[in-house]
């Protein structure tokens, strides 16, 4: 059984909310999916002031998040690809740059979301 605790967390990871109070905002722009300036950040937490970018070059670690996310979503359209017989793989293969394309805002914050809340806790920096 999650606890409340662990709910709020992925709450806060989803609704892509500051780590330490769950309230301010990670992003600039509101929701999963947003094309211009998906990645403008606020640099201050503005309920808590977490400082977000804890250290120079702090984000390129969110690779590590995003990768996973990138896989879930487009490993089923590999495996259409590779073993579909009525389709051949070229119709999943498009699909999957179509799904990768509409799908990428959501890679980057989700695992950027995922990283930072994995480096700060409910009390500041584990
Ligand atoms: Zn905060």
């Amino acid at each position: 059984m999650i606890s409340q605790n662990k709910y709020n967390r992925y709450r806060s990871i989803i609704g892509l909310k500051c780590p330490k109070c769950s309230k301010g905002d990670l992003f600039i722009k509101k929701g999963l999916i947003v094309y211009s300036g998906m990645l403008l950040m606020h640099e201050h937490c503005e309920v808590c002031n977490q400082k977000f970018e804890i250290e120079p070059g702090f984000w390129i670690g969110a690779l590590w998040t995003s990768y996973p996310i990138v896989v879930l979503i487009e490993f089923p359209f590999l495996m259409l690809a590779l073993f579909s017989e009525t389709l051949g793989p070229w119709i999943p293969l498009g699909l999957m740059f179509v799904a990768f394309y509409f799908a990428y805002p959501l890679m980057l914050r989700l695992g950027r979301s995922i990283w930072i809340h994995n480096w700060i806790g409910f009390d500041g920096i584990r």
